[in-house]
């Protein structure tokens, strides 16, 4: 290990940079983090640095860096010149202080380097390369940074609250870490993720009561979106949530690769939902819900695409609510914007369409009940959910209305995955496409003149 790896408490403390430039101004605002009281020695500012004066209650002295009589009393100093002798001078001059020094770029002149630094205050990581690769280092905290939710800092906060009350009802060291790793993973921390701050706190002290007298506590339901298909698509909270949940209820449209995602050891439901052939009616769907949270498992409700949008997600919270079950709801990717974007179809367009309609075109009691004056309009475009079965009777009723036959329309077939298709036609002649076509369900039409940028925008294709 080059360097160890210590948090230095800078709050009040006087350090200096010397130099004035673009990256001067990049340590001076990351030094400023910690409540450091900050000096800037040069020749002169940027106007980067300028500009951080006031903001940041810079003191700025103007001048060489020439010696001991600049770096007296200083905890640490960074040199951020472009000039070799005088940051030599710097780190000389420092270490003959005993003060911390860094030279940005030059790591044998380093008393100390600057990390790349996740900040979930208070909770904060840091990683370094000892010098060797800045930005392998920065890569990784990209990468780290996905892993840790914004509410981290919120949560370790709550928890710091609460360290004597659990000590208190939990005496045992080993119980009491199970009980942090539930409420770390469970609940209370994604109540504080989801920004509901009180319930998490009250939802805490309801689990410190129940743990210390062994009573059972209720489950929860995340609805959670999975979006059309891509995997990648989804949310970082739907990842997390799906690799966390101890039951994950799911329907035909959550792609395999998904479902490839689901914690091993998790029980997973199917409940079907194929046209005409609902493996379980929705009513059962919100009974079972209901039953598991009730039975204490946290239960994630995947479905496909946006719960919101012709998810019934709506009634499956309502039954929630109802037995007053703690839940949240996750937004996905839908279908159509999903599938727009990886046909290259763009839903609106400065020159084609101001509007955008989606509709679900499914079957009701032998008809399609849409209102088809109100979906006339050549500056529109038209999304139609569930509309295969019904492709024929649409365009014909669009056409009826007013619609050119001529209006472009476009099918995709299971958008996003590699199985994506994209038929397009018009009104007129996109049903009869179909039939030379076959295609497999889920399919999205698109309908107006954005599908004309189609041969031009088409990015993703798929090599099966
Ligand atoms: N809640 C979902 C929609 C559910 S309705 C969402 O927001 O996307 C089911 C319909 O969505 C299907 O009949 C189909 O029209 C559409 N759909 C969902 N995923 C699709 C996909 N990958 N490709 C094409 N259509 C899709």
């Amino acid at each position: 290990m080059q360097f160890f790896p210590v948090f230095l408490r800078l709050n009040q403390q006087k350090c200096l940079i010397v130099g004035a430039g673009e990256i001067a101004a990049r340590k001076i605002e990351i030094l400023s983090k910690s409540g450091a009281l900050i000096t800037v020695l040069a020749p002169s500012f940027s106007t980067t640095v300028k500009s951080l004066e006031k903001k940041l209650a810079l003191t700025l002295i103007q001048k060489e860096f020439d010696g001991l009589s600049d770096a007296q009393g200083f905890r640490l100093i960074v040199s951020a010149t472009n000039n070799p002798t005088i940051n030599a001078l710097v780190a000389d001059t420092a270490n003959s202080l005993n003060i911390l020094v860094n030279v940005v770029d030059n790591p044998k002149l380093c008393q100390f380097i600057f990390p790349a630094i996740i900040d979930r205050s208070p909770i904060i990581a840091a990683i370094s390369s000892g010098g060797t690769a800045p930005v392998l280092a920065r890569l990784l905290k990209t990468r780290i940074e996905t892993l840790i939710p914004y509410g981290y800092g919120r949560l370790s906060e709550l928890a710091g609250n609460y360290r004597d009350k659990v000590k208190a009802h939990i005496q045992n060291p080993q119980q009491r870490r199970f009980f942090w790793e539930q409420a770390f993973q469970g609940g209370v921390a994604e109540l504080i993720f989801a920004g509901q701050d009180k319930k998490a706190e009250d939802t805490l002290n309801e689990e410190i009561l129940a743990y210390a007298t062994d009573a059972k506590t209720r489950g929860e339901v995340y609805l959670v979106g999975a979006g059309p298909g891509d995997p990648d698509l989804l949310t970082l909270r739907a990842l997390r949530l799906i690799q966390q949940a101890d039951i994950v209820v799911y329907d035909r449209l959550v792609s395999e690769d998904i479902l490839n995602l689901i914690r091993r050891d998790a029980e997973k439901i199917y409940v079907g939902k194929q046209r005409d052939q609902h493996t379980l009616p929705q009513e059962s769907i919100n009974q079972l819900l209901t039953r598991l949270a009730l039975e204490g498992h946290r239960v994630v409700r995947l479905k496909g695409g946006d719960p919101f949008i012709f998810g019934r997600g709506g009634e499956e919270i309502e039954t929630l609510m109802e037995n007053n079950i703690n839940f949240q709801v996750v937004p996905g990717i839908t279908a159509a914007s999903g599938c727009a974007s990886y046909a290259g179809i763009p839903l609106t367009h400065r020159q084609y369409a101001q509007s955008c309609t989606f509709v679900t075109g499914h079957y009701q009691d032998n008809q399609i009940n849409l209102n088809w004056e109100g979906l006339v309009n050549p500056n529109q475009t038209l999304v139609i959910y569930m509309g295969l079965l019904g492709l024929k009777h649409i365009c014909e009723s669009l056409i009826e209305h007013g619609c050119s036959k001529d209006l472009p329309a476009a099918l995709i077939q299971q958008g996003t995955t590699k199985h994506q298709k994209v038929i397009t036609g018009t009104l007129e002649s996109l049903p009869q496409r179909i039939l030379t076509h076959p295609v497999k369900a889920p399919t999205l039409i698109i309908v107006g003149n954005v599908v004309r940028l189609h041969d031009k925008l088409t990015w993703f294709k798929p090599s099966i």
